[in-house]
């Protein structure tokens, strides 16, 4: 599959809704994200080995949380879970220039090996750092939208505390059978829904698995 068919195919399926979140994904080069090996298969819409026991997310998985986070030129987003650096190029094509990306990666190697794909392709509107991301990242708080790559036991209390009023964030909770949860805070009210069965690797961390 190229990567037009995988747009095609991301379409059809419904995981794809917006031109903005297919242009984006039509720009990021996949195959600069995975290990040289597994190259062909950049535009299969499946998780793939970095490395390190973890995996860069699947296109879909990309497409969808995107979508429900309805990101917009000029935003301020955390991610937890660089990974490969993938899911953060795409969120940096669709805040723009004016937008900032700022994405927390426990494993410093992957952390170092995503900055430099990063840095090569022009992302600089993308900080990586180095942390535990389930205690979200307070120096550059509060967030316009907060997404986690990996799955959290609950919704980490600190990551709520840094979402902006009005803000919204998308994560995977469970251990075994995983939900992904929309939550978007609206003053002192923290709205939830759920969208459904996912399988994510887990949060490690102090908010996290332990
Ligand atoms: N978004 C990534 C991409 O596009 O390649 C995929 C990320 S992978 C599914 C989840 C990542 O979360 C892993 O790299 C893992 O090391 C990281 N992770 C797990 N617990 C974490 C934590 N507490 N803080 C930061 N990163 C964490």
């Amino acid at each position: 599959m190229d990567k037009y068919e995988l747009i095609e195919k991301l379409k059809r399926e419904g995981y794809i809704r917006s031109n903005s979140v297919e242009e984006a994904l039509l720009k990021v080069p996949r195959e600069e994200f995975v290990p040289e090996h597994l190259k062909d298969y950049a535009y299969c819409d499946t998780p793939l080995e970095i490395g390190h026991g973890q995996t860069i997310s699947a296109p879909h998985m990309v497409a969808l949380m995107s979508e429900l986070l309805e990101l917009k030129p000029g935003m301020k987003v955390l991610e937890i879970g660089t990974g490969s650096g993938y899911h953060a190029a795409v969120t940096a094509e669709l805040v723009g220039k004016d937008g900032l990306v700022v994405s927390i990666e426990r494993i410093p190697e992957l952390a170092e090996r995503a900055e430099k794909t990063l840095r090569k392709l022009g992302y600089d509107n993308v900080i990586v750092i180095v942390g535990d991301g389930s205690l979200g990242y307070k120096p550059l708080a509060p967030y316009d939208r907060i997404y986690c790559t990996a799955a959290a036991p609950s919704i980490p209390k600190s990551l709520i505390s840094q979402l902006k009023d009005g803000g919204k964030m998308v994560i995977p909770v469970g251990k075994y059978m995983q939900k992904l949860i929309l939550l978007e805070k609206r003053g002192d009210k923290i709205i939830t829904k759920d969208y459904g069965a996912v399988a994510f690797v887990p949060l490690i961390g102090e908010e996290g698995f332990k």
